[in-house]
Order: structure tokens, then C-alpha cells, then sequence
């Protein structure tokens, strides 16, 4: 059943078109012939147009505007009479509350249906990822803040210090063969920075070797003072997905969300482990059905160790860091301990000379 709206848009062709010429060229000889009798040459007209005129005139093929879009729009009417309703033909809102349920993972998914979908994510996917990590995932999201970029800060004497060689040099030999070396040209070094970077590093790869530790396979060794290539590639890989959390917030979720996985599946595997006899989170078939990281607002083991090394994933149940079990709550490092850092590193590394000399 049409619309009223499209039913009023049917009438238009009817009208006579804006742009058709009211006179046929055909007609033109006509024309000369009546118009010369008016001037009184009746008595003696040319015999060659003495013969019955025959009128040859037909519509011109309509070119304009206002028949285009109505082409276009019968054109619309005929695929939507045909087409079956899909998604793209859900109001926005609708479409909207739907992909808030959505897990980070379905948006990617989605993104790979159509151009369409691709569009819709870029458009409105960092929006749609921030309320799912406020959603699913509070604690993850307070545990692992992402560093800061360069580009983001905004006072440009402060990023031309943290992007200054000197700054940049001091994490340059930090290597690690587990985590990428922080990238100091693009984002900040700051030492809170630099622990945001290298716990985005440990996620990404604690998540790569999930089924080597459900297995009981063992992850391969890297000798001492060696730099094999299959490292390398992991390293370079994970260092883009870290770039990426960074700098997008779908990223920034889809690594929060493994790394939900990565929990659950070590709690599970450290629950059946007999000779770890610490004490566990506890996690339920529903907690898992949720697809939250709400059960790890209740008391577990406290993340005190750092995993300094891959042989840290056999007894890593949950990597929490940046939160202590204080008065029966976890309590979290504040966001602003980046803006503290950088202004130390700053007076430390680039002293005012006036200011040196009247301390001194
Ligand atoms: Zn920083």
C-alpha cells in the first residue's frame, strides 16, 4: 500500500513538463506560410508548400531535474515492492538499541556484510563501542587505560617535549619478547603511559596463546639473546592491534573483550589445576552466558606480579593490574596519574635555567 506522500508524488508526471518547448520545430514552415499571408501576399504563394502539411511533431524525450528524480523514485518503489526487508530498513533507533547488545566482535562481523554496514560501523561504531565497554566491561576498561597520543595532548609545548628525543630514547632499549616496544614518536612515554602500553601488549598476547594453555601445549622458548622471526611477526602484529585499541574505541573493546576470554578460560583452567591452591574468582555458567566482566567486581586474587615473561601465562589466572581490594571494594588508579607524570618528566629532563639556578 503506498503512502500518501508517494501518491502525491504519482500525480506529478500528468502536469505538463517545466522545460518542453511550447512550439514543435516541425511547425516552423507553417508558421512562414500563415504569417506571410497576413502580409498580403495570399494572391501568389510559393507552390512548393501548396500541398497538404502533415503534422510530424512528437514529445521530446524530457530531460530534467524534476523527471529524474521522479524516475529514480519509481525506480526506488519498484525494488522496495520486490525486495524483502533486511536490516538497513530498520528505523535508526531501533537499529541502534540492537547494536548495543552486540558483543564487539559482531560489530567487526558486521562491518564485513556490505558497504553499507562497513559505512554505518565508521560512522557510529566508536560511539556504539563506548557504551558496550561502560556495559560489559567497567573493570577491564579501569584496569587497562590506554596511553595517551601525542596528537591528543593538547598543550603543543608539552607534546613537543614528549615526542623530543630525549624522552623518546629512555624506552627505546625496554624489550621485552612478549610486548612490542612502545612506540614513543606516536604516543606518550610517560612512565604511567608506558605501563598502559606494555599491559595493552600483555593482553594481545596472553589472548594469542589461549589454546597452547587449554591444550597443555607448551609455548615455544626464545633463548637467551635470540630474535627469532615468528616473534618478530607476533610482536609487529600485536603492536597494530595495540595502535589500534589505541586510537579506536571498537579496538579498544574488541581487546577488552579477549581479554574476558582469555579470563574465563584461565580461571576455568585454573580452578581444575590441583596444585594451584590459591584462592579463585568466582565464575558461573551465567557469568560466562553474560558476556560481562561483572563478576570480577567481587573479591579474587589481587594482580601483584607483573608477567614479566610468557612462562608467567602456565599459572596467570587474572591479569587485574591498577586495583586493591581496599575496604571491601576494588579501588582503581586514577586516569589523571598521566598529566602528574608528565609534568615531572618534564621539569626533570627540560629544567627552566632560571629556575634551576634559584633552586640551586
Ligand atoms: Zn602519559
Amino acid at each position: 500500500m503506498p503512502r500518501v506522500a508517494d501518491r502525491k508524488s504519482w500525480r506529478k508526471p500528468a502536469a505538463p513538463p517545466v522545460e518542453a518547448p511550447q512550439t514543435p520545430p516541425e511547425a516552423a514552415p507553417r508558421s512562414h506560410y500563415h504569417t506571410s499571408q497576413h502580409h498580403g501576399h495570399h494572391h501568389d504563394p510559393d507552390p512548393a508548400l501548396d500541398v497538404e502539411l502533415v503534422d510530424h511533431t512528437e514529445r521530446l524525450p524530457l530531460r530534467s531535474k524534476r523527471t529524474r528524480r521522479l524516475e529514480e523514485k519509481l525506480a526506488r518503489k519498484k525494488r522496495t515492492a520486490t525486495t524483502p526487508l533486511c536490516l538497513e530498513d530498520m528505523p535508526f533507533e531501533i537499529l541502534d538499541a540492537i547494536l548495543l547488545c552486540c558483543q564487539p566482535r559482531d560489530l567487526f562481523a558486521m562491518s564485513r556484510v556490505s558497504k553499507g554496514y562497513r559505512d554505518f560501523i565508521k560512522q557510529e561504531g566508536s560511539r556504539i563501542a563506548k557504551s558496550i565497554i561502560e556495559r560489559r566491561y567497567p573493570c577491564l576498561a579501569a584496569c587497562f587505560l590506554r596511553p595517551v597520543l601525542l596528537e591528543n595532548i593538547q598543550d603543543l609545548g608539552v607534546r613537543r617535549h614528549m615526542g623530543h628525543p630525549k624522552v623518546t630514547s629512555r624506552v627505546k632499549g625496554h624489550m621485552f619478547h612478549h610486548i612490542p616496544t612502545i612506540r614513543g614518536e606516536l604516543v606518550c612515554s610517560c612512565p604511567t603511559c608506558y605501563h598502559r602500553w606494555n599491559a595493552l601488549g600483555l593482553l594481545v598476547d596472553f589472548a594469542h596463546w589461549q589454546d597452547f594453555l587449554d591444550k597443555g601445549e607448551a609455548i615455544p622458548r626464545i633463548a637467551f639473546g635470540r630474535r627469532p622471526m615468528w616473534n618478530k611477526v607476533l610482536l609487529n602484529r600485536n603492536m597494530q592491534v595495540v595502535l589500534k585499541g589505541i586510537r579506536d574505541p571498537l579496538w579498544y573493546a574488541r581487546i577488552l573483550e579477549k581479554h574476558l576470554e582469555s579470563t574465563t578460560r584461565a580461571i576455568r583452567r585454573q580452578v581444575l589445576n590441583k596444585s594451584n591452591k590459591r584462592q579463585h574468582y568466582r565464575l558461573t555458567d551465567q557469568d560466562l552466558q553474560e558476556g560481562t566482566d561483572h563478576f570480577l567486581e567481587a573479591e579474587g586474587p589481587p594482580t601483584i606480579d607483573y608477567p614479566f615473561h610468557r612462562d608467567s601465562y602456565y599459572m596467570l589466572e587474572a591479569y587485574l593490574p591498577n586495583r586493591s581490594w581496599i575496604d571491601g571494594k576494588w579501588l582503581y588508579l586514577p586516569a589523571s596519574l598521566h598529566e602528574r607524570d608528565v609534568a615531572g618528566l618534564i621539569n626533570s629532563l627540560f629544567p627552566v635555567p632560571g629556575e634551576e639556578e634559584a633552586e640551586g
